[in-house]
């Protein structure tokens, strides 16, 4: 197995969050973890560079590495190109579909020291623990045909939604082995009274679920998903869906939290590779200020050693010095609450550090 990690810092505050999150990296390194790190440009940056948002030898050195660690991408600087293939989100999108990425984990944590942070109720709220298992490379985003072309005289813009047996398994697999590790509910997220490509979705989830004999598994449809999570959002202990509707009630459920600076991502392979990313973008009204929470991207360098390098110990020290620095009251100005102490992105970094080497 390869032990590479590939970091792309990216665009934006990208640099400034993957730098802190590189000094944990390292920490990690100092005690035990045999990995070596290199860096590469992806997104606008690799754009200005080589007139490419994924280069050639962004993506080889990406293959050969076991994961990949993204600030984030894109900005306004790029955000009138014509050719939209070379928009920075290209390079991502490209870094999915070329490694396979199909498996999505975006789990939404309400931290109880940030629970007045969250736009509901505490009572609603508190204890929150979801994991948004989206499917990432398939669905209306890559189906094939699209466009926009005249027809009788006028435009017509169109998308296709399709979903094979086989691509809808292997996400069913991964989000009913991840509800096997949690609280052991599953809901499927789709909307089969409309679209048959989720009739079949259904029908195939309703297929694996005697595989998982101690897990509940449940149906819902888009729409009521999207108003229980604002309801009530703990019924939901692992939900699975398509690329469109992941992607929409992930955001929704980011918010539940607080703060999107918070919340990591991890995107997996079949062979277990994988990129690990904040939830949130590049920031770019915040760019440059050393003001930007780097806890996103420091929370994904612990899913990175939980599933990617299977060092469950380094990512719960990790999590668990997060945890040290919310409760000492140190705060980015996007978690700032009356009583705690405005932090940059550098002190954010020196605090977690601190937390990780004395734990
Ligand atoms: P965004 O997530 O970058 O920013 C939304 C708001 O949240 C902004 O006010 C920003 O300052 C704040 N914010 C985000 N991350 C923060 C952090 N770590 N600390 C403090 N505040 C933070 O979303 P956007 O403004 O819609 O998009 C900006 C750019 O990012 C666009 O070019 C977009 O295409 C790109 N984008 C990239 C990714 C990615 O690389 N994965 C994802 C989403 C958006």
């Amino acid at each position: 197995m390869t032990r590479k990690i590939l970091v792309l810092p990216g665009d934006g505050i990208g640099p400034e969050i993957t730098a802190q999150a590189s000094r944990i990296l390292a920490a990690c390194q100092a005690r035990g973890l045999d990995v070596e790190v290199e860096e590469a440009l992806v997104g606008g940056g690799a754009y200005d560079e080589y007139g490419d948002p994924l280069p050639a030898g962004t993506l080889e050195k990406a293959r050969a590495a076991r994961a990949i660690l993204l600030g984030a991408v894109g900005g306004p600087k790029w955000d009138r190109l014509e050719d939209l293939s070379k928009r920075p989100e290209k390079g991502l999108l490209g870094l999915r579909k070329s490694l396979g990425l199909f498996g999505n984990l975006r789990p939404a944590i309400l931290y109880p020291q940030l629970a007045e942070a969250s736009s509901l109720k505490p009572e609603v709220v508190s204890g929150l623990d979801i994991m948004i298992v989206r499917e990432l490379t398939g669905g209306i985003y890559f189906g094939q045909p699209r466009g926009i072309e005249e027809r009788d005289g006028e435009r017509v813009g169109f998308n296709t939604y399709v979903y094979s047996e086989s691509e809808i398994e292997r996400i069913g697999r991964v989000a009913f082995e991840m509800a096997r590790k949690r609280g052991k509910k599953l809901c499927s997220v789709d909307k089969a009274n409309v679209l048959e490509v989720t009739i079949l979705w259904r029908e195939v989830m309703d297929r694996l679920a005697p595989e998982y004999p101690d897990v509940e598994l449940s149906h819902m449809y888009v729409d009521n998903a999207a108003m229980q999570l604002v309801r009530a959002p703990r019924q939901f202990d692992v939900i699975v869906t398509g690329n469109m509707f992941g992607d929409i009630l992930s955001d929704a459920a980011a918010m539940l939290t607080g703060s999107i600076g918070m919340l990591p991502s991890a995107s997996l392979n079949e062979s277990g590779q994988g990129m690990y990313e904040p939830c949130h973008g590049s920031a770019p009204d915040i760019a440059g200020q050393n003001i930007a929470n780097p806890l996103a991207t420091i929370l994904s360098v612990a899913m990175m050693l939980r599933y990617s390098f299977d060092e469950p110990a380094l990512a719960g020290r990790i999590e668990a010095a997060v945890g040290k620095v919310l409760d000492d009251g140190l705060r980015t100005a996007d978690i700032a609450s009356e009583g705690t102490r405005t932090v940059s992105t550098v002190e954010m970094g020196d605090a977690v550090l601190a937390a990780f080497e004395g734990l």
